[in-house]
């Protein structure tokens, strides 16, 4: 079993898809692996270090020879189709739904396409759950690209020049990202205050000391997540977070539905109440946005009030990141694997749902 590791760095990505620890575990599984000059240099891994624990480096992937499993961090790339060949199986966040041409041409291929975000949401696939992990990283990431953004102290600070307030911080969207930006933001030491449309962020939002605010909830999905609320209701939302989002220093907005646009939270008059010098990071920018008018990877000026639209936060903790995420794919890999070669089950309770390419004329794949 050869393995590739990318090196997909550009302005807005820094994270790689293995450590020098997950290689030196596939290795021990009786696998090899190469890896492309630099895949790690952005998130603090040398080349040196990925030779050390046994891999290959090599300028292109294309240069290796038959790659069995390429792992990555984004979406399939033109050099990906061209690189992978029948009975090859392919891991990463492919962003199924939005780019489902290249996974069908690889699919065509008879290259089996697993796409970490269809993990389960199971205590089962924990380990392997690669949305929380980079959620994880991206909520802290957010509370810190406010902290500095914002031209206030975070905690309350009692000196001899005065005393100074604490800032306020809102987090609309209380999963996994959200508890992590709430967590991070009590760490530095702001009053935090946060809602979420599912009833059961209140007692977890209590427990982390912030503050719940008072508006309508509704029952999740039965896979946890969120439902699409009607308008009476989202408007009904919006006009009580209102006066929590004019009162805050630092709004942090996280709400998704999947396969759908993220709900709109905060109308651009809502804005328009916010205190000049505030800061609104809307990590659903990317989706459609939760805050009127913001732009993925754009900063948007109202008033004074900074807008931004990161798509790139867990890229900004990328070491960290990586780690993580290195650990979820090994434990995936892990899972494949039998007696040192990959066997995909499509019925696995965690390989299963993340597939979304198998080849038709093949039930698994054995390398
Ligand atoms: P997500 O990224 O899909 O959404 C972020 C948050 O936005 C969610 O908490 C959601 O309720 C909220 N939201 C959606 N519409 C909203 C609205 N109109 N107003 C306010 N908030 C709104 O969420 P996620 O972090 O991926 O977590 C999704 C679910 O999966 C959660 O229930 C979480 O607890 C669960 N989960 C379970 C496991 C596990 O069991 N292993 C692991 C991770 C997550």
């Amino acid at each position: 079993m050869h393995l590739g590791i990318r090196s997909e760095r550009t302005h807005l990505e820094g994270r790689v898809a293995a450590t020098p620890q997950s290689v030196a575990s596939f290795i021990d599984m009786g696998g090899s692996v190469s890896v492309e000059s630099g895949a790690g240099t952005l998130a603090g891994i040398t080349d040196a270090q990925f030779g050390e624990a046994g891999a290959t480096i090599v300028n292109s992937l294309s240069d290796a020879g038959t790659i069995d499993v390429l792992l990555k961090v984004g979406r399939l790339s033109e050099a990906d189709k061209h690189l992978l060949a029948r009975g090859s199986a392919v891991l990463g966040m492919l962003d199924p739904g939005n780019d489902d041409d290249a996974i069908a041409e690889l699919t065509r291929q008879g290259v089996t396409c697993i796409a970490m975000e269809r993990v389960p949401r199971s205590t089962l696939a924990q380990s392997m759950d690669a949305l929380s992990s980079q959620a994880t990283a991206a909520g802290y990431a957010a509370v810190l690209m406010g902290s500095t953004t914002l031209p206030k102290f975070l905690p309350m600070l009692v000196t001899a020049a005065g005393t100074v307030p604490p800032a306020r911080v809102l987090v609309l969207g209380v999963g996994v990202a959200g508890l992590q930006a709430i967590a991070t933001a009590k760490r530095l030491g702001a009053v935090v205050t946060a809602y979420d449309i599912r009833p059961e962020t209140k007692e977890q939002v209590e427990s982390l000391g912030a503050k719940f605010i008072d508006a309508p909830t509704q029952q999740m999905d039965e896979g946890g997540y969120a439902r699409a609320v009607d308008e009476e209701t989202a408007a009904e939302q919006r006009q009580l977070l209102a006066d929590a989002v004019a009162a805050s220093d630092l709004l942090i907005t996280t709400a998704q539905v999947p396969g759908r646009r993220a709900p709109l939270l905060v109308e651009s008059s809502v804005v328009h109440l916010m205190a000049p010098g505030s800061v609104v990071i809307d990590m659903a920018a990317g989706s459609g946005g939760n805050v009127e008018g913001s732009m993925p990877d754009e900063v948007v000026d109202v008033n004074g009030v900074r807008i931004f639209g990161p798509t790139d936060l867990a890229s900004r903790v990328a070491a960290d990141a990586s780690r993580m995420y290195a650990r979820n794919l090994l434990e995936m890999v892990n899972r494949m694997v039998v007696d040192g070669s990959l066997q995909i089950d499509t019925e696995d309770p965690v390989i299963g749902p993340a597939i979304v390419g198998v080849p038709e004329t093949e039930e698994g794949v054995s390398t």
